[in-house]
């Protein structure tokens, strides 16, 4: 099924989510629902904020980076209750979107390597570490299970140009090729009951 996605200005995305255990209700049915959503979008990543659940979890898919990265290929995997226990290497610049934010690339700065925790659908513990494009994907979607957006990383002058179009964002004015919640919008659903 697919879900719709939360766009920026809902407070959701600005929550840190919380760790979740194995019984979980219809855990393996949402990890499929949020695959699902990410790959309908043509994401490459996609964390449970994004689809208003509150929870450490997210996925990844990021097989578009094949030709860049041949370790990309097929690399599906979901994070259960991650924590980058450590960043390292250098600081690489690097042009990012999100689905939270259509029609938005900003370039951000992120360490080029990881090491990560995290337990998979069966909730079998893992302990790895990557780096690339991988690290990069990675990065960023644990940054949504910390509250963290790709605006927190810009500078105020990359913020103020971009002041417009995330108004426009919170209004839910831009044209999407898949389902989104906007924040004005669930306030007209709320008006109409
Ligand atoms: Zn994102």
């Amino acid at each position: 099924m697919i879900l719709p996605i939360v766009s920026y200005g809902n407070a959701i995305l600005k929550s840190r989510a919380r760790d979740i255990t194995a019984d979980y209700p219809g855990l393996q049915a949402l990890i499929s629902d949020m695959f699902e959503t990410m790959q309908s979008a043509s994401g490459v990543g996609l964390a449970a904020p994004q689809v208003n659940l509150g929870i450490r979890l997210f996925v990844v898919d990021a097989t578009p980076f094949a030709d860049e990265d041949p370790r990309a290929k097929n690399f599906q995997k979901v994070f259960i209750n991650p924590r980058i226990t450590e960043r390292s290497g250098e600081d690489v610049l690097y042009e990012e979107g999100c689905l939270s934010f259509p029609g938005i690339r900003e370039e951000v700065s992120r360490k080029s390597s990881i090491r990560i925790t995290y337990q998979d659908a069966q909730f079998q513990s893992h302990d790895e570490v990557y780096d690339g494009i991988i690290a990069r994907i990675i990065q960023h979607e644990y940054d949504h299970i910390e509250g963290l957006l790709i605006v927190d990383h810009l500078s105020s002058l990359r913020k103020m140009l971009l002041k417009r179009r995330l108004k426009e964002l919170t209004l839910g004015q831009v044209k999407v090729a898949y389902r989104m919640i906007f924040p004005g919008q669930r306030r007209q659903a709320a008006t109409a009951n």
